[in-house]
């Protein structure tokens, strides 16, 4: 088994001061460190039904578009506002300053379905919270959140509270 900690570099004062971004392209460059975490959410979710991965762009696709080919599930994403080409829902959510949106299309996840949200990084959670908004406003399901790394120190899984929350990776 690889440390996947040693597969993420830490980028000080990107992309703005302050901010110590968890870089993950050494861990997608090194094909064993990759597959492992694939393999690891495969095994984790490949028995629970999932109808969806939900990636959160741009880093959750990755993620969720692997996975869901391993699971036989389908992918759908959620971008930034007007990003998406079809018509879509949204939900607005706080940033450290003032707000901001995203968007799912309103055929993305079918009610009743299982879904799975998945992106690179849980730091405050804000945006998963609001993916799970999106997912519920089309009556699918989540499942659970899944997460590479998750900052705890941000208490993400506070924000989530009443939904299931997996992490590989904890700081
Ligand atoms: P949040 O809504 O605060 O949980 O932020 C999560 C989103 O922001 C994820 O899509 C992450 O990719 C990104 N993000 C937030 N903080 C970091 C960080 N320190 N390093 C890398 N990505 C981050």
């Amino acid at each position: 088994m690889i440390d996947l900690k040693s597969k993420i570099r830490d980028v000080p004062d990107f992309p703005k001061p302050g901010i110590l971004f968890k870089d993950i392209t050494p861990l997608l460059g090194d094909v064993k460190a990759f597959q492992q975490v694939i393999d690891t959410l495969a095994k984790r979710y490949a028995t629970r039904q999932i109808d969806y991965c939900v990636g959160i762009e741009s880093r959750g696709f990755i993620f969720a578009s692997a996975l869901a080919y391993r699971i036989d599930a389908g992918f759908v994403p959620v971008r930034k506002k007007g990003k998406l080409p079809y018509t879509t829902r949204s939900v607005e959510y706080d940033l450290e300053y003032g707000t901001d949106k995203i968007e799912m299309h309103v055929d993305g996840v079918h009610p009743k379905s299982r879904v799975l949200v998945v992106d690179d990084l849980l730091a405050t959670g804000g945006t998963a919270k609001a993916t799970c908004e999106l997912i519920e406003k089309s009556a699918g399901t989540v499942v659970e959140c899944a997460f590479v790394v998750e900052l705890e120190f941000l208490k993400g899984r506070d924000k989530l509270k009443g939904r299931e929350v997996f992490s590989l990776i904890q700081y």
